[in-house]
């Protein structure tokens, strides 16, 4: 649902709600031709392991390591899969979840603006 959100914006919030969607659907798809089935309390904690696995190489950057920038990329991806096969799991409509976050941060984004603040 179309709110608020200023016009320049809208085409990013449909985009993403169908680019999403497609995308869903193609995770769903390949997970139940390729792999077992799982349920979401197993792909929750896959997520949380990818997003930790992140975390510490960002962790490794902090101390003063160098990391590839390809790891960041491997990792990123990591948490993008566990995430749709999380939403998949869950039944969750991960594009028009997005699509709706964007349009409820727009409207405090432009409300505080109002009032000269930042978000
Ligand atoms: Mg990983």
């Amino acid at each position: 649902m179309i709110k608020k959100t200023e016009p320049k914006y809208l085409a990013l919030v449909e985009f993403v709600a169908e680019a999403l969607r497609k995308v869903q659907i193609g995770f769903d798809e390949y997970q139940k031709e390729c792999f077992v089935s799982r349920p979401s309390e197993f792909f929750c904690l896959e997520l949380n392991g990818e997003a930790g696995e992140l975390a510490n190489i960002e962790k490794k950057v902090w101390k003063g390591k160098e990391i590839p920038h390809e790891k960041f990329e491997s990792e990123a991806a990591d948490v993008l899969i566990a995430l749709m096969n999380y939403c998949n799991a869950k039944d969750v409509n991960l594009g028009q979840a997005v699509s709706d976050k964007l349009q409820q941060i727009e409207q405090k984004r432009l409300a505080l603006k109002q009032n000269n603040e930042e978000y």
